[in-house]
């Protein structure tokens, strides 16, 4: 089976890079394990999501989310509201949004293949020339002029292919997370996130009236000092979370756990000769917040019509495959999560205080506030004040 791309991995950055190649003609196959595992995620997305990329959300009825909590390790609150700022979001449900994606890229004229586990490159002449695959009728294999490599953070291909190593314990999160159904008392049009003394971070993040997706998680050195399923338990049994479930009427109904890059983008290694990798396999997470579905989807995007150029020149080499790491929101990306990595250690200097100190001064002081909001949710670097301030608060 001959494709001009094959990709491997229908997650968002997969299926967004399926998509755009079929709607320019482009023959492409869609590999996928399968199409019934949720990923473990909290699933909150900007809205940008659905108003740019896939109006087709709108049939999920994803309830807008209008602000955010978010509190430091002492529980001092931050609330910050957006409506009418165009900062909104939504909290997707995986198995769904994931489903929705591949249907997307289907009708565009991608073929998906479920129920297939990449396992190799096809070789030839020391060239690699397609995907290996193990599927209940055996093994299959599907042949391209590109391969792009999208299946996620436990990607096989990304170190088979030389692009990059194994993920060290230290440069990963994480985290577990949990569908609960039921009546609780959280505002469904808010997201609730928890800093905790350690690196890391829970989060509660109501679906729809009757869903929310609970979790926590460590990341860098905290994983090699706690255990994630007993940070976990922890978490969702304290009191200023059990409070949201007071009621008996509720039930788990799904749970997972998984990493997730923390180190920013592996910037030396998206490309070599008729090779991308995309999404979570390429680092395409914020270091921060763990937020990686738009940056994956852009990734995608943006992998994708690289290929497009590269196939219509008829030269795929890294020459032309370069353009992807050069394209101008790839290089946004990079710099934006180096920014937010440069954040992570403040943020958690002794044992969290820096935080508590910061949402505290937000009380007091408006142009502070306005900082700390511009840092969170507009992505702004804080001035070197900003950084003293908190330090000579720190008392
Ligand atoms: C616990 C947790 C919470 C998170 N919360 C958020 C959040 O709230 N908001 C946010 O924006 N991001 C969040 N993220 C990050 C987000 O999940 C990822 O950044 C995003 O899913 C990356 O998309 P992707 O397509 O690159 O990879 P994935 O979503 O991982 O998709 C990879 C796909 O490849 C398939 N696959 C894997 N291996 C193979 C193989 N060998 N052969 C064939 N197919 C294969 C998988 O089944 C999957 O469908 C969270 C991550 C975790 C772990």
């Amino acid at each position: 089976m001959m494709y001009d791309v094959v990709i491997s991995g229908a997650g968002p950055a997969g299926s967004r890079c399926a998509e755009t190649l079929a709607r320019d003609g482009f023959k492409v196959a869609l590999i996928e394990r399968d199409t019934n595992w949720r990923k473990p995620c909290g699933g909150a997305v900007s809205a940008r999501i659905m108003n740019k990329y896939y109006p087709q959300l709108r049939k999920l009825n994803p309830v807008i989310k209008n602000g955010a909590l978010l509190f430091s390790a002492n529980f001092q609150k931050l609330e910050y509201n957006w409506e009418g700022f165009g900062q909104d979001s939504l909290v997707v449900d995986r198995l769904e949004f994931d489903n929705l994606v591949r249907d997307v890229a289907v009708d565009a004229g991608a073929e998906l293949f479920d129920k297939n586990l990449s396992i190799d490159f096809v070789t030839k002449n020391s060239q690699k020339i397609g995907i290996k695959t193990k599927t209940p009728s055996g093994i299959k294999e599907y042949l391209g002029k590109i391969i792009v490599i999208a299946d996620g953070m436990s990607s096989k291909l990304a170190i088979r292919s030389g692009l990059r190593k194994h993920w060290k314990i230290e440069n990963i999160a994480l985290a577990k997370c949990a569908i609960i159904e039921g009546k609780t008392n959280l505002d469904e049009k808010k997201i609730y996130i928890y800093f905790r003394p350690y690196k890391g971070y829970g989060w509660v993040f109501p679906i729809d009236e009757k869903r929310v997706n609970i979790g926590c998680g460590t990341f860098e050195e905290a994983n090699l000092k706690y255990n994630f399923n007993q940070i976990y338990d922890e978490f969702i049994n304290s009191p200023n979370i059990k409070k949201f479930f007071s009621g008996s009427d509720y039930k788990e109904i799904w749970r997972g756990s998984y990493p997730i890059s923390a180190k920013g983008i592996l910037d030396k290694c998206l490309y070599k000769d008729n090779i991308m990798i995309v999404g979570d396999a390429a680092g395409f997470v914020s270091p921060i917040s763990g937020e990686g579905i738009h940056p994956s989807i852009v990734s995608g995007q943006l992998a994708a019509e690289t290929a497009i150029q590269a196939l219509d020149m008829e030269e795929i080499s890294n020459q032309t495959l370069k353009r992807y790491k050069q394209h101008p929101n790839i290089k946004k990306i990079i710099r934006n999560f180096k920014l937010k990595r440069s954040m992570v250690e403040f943020f958690y200097e002794n044992d969290g205080k820096n935080l508590s100190t910061m949402f505290k001064l937000t009380e007091k002081d408006e142009d502070f506030r306005t900082q700390v909001i511009n840092m969170f949710f507009f992505s702004a670097a804080p001035s070197k004040e900003f950084f003293s301030k908190i330090r000579a608060s720190n008392v």
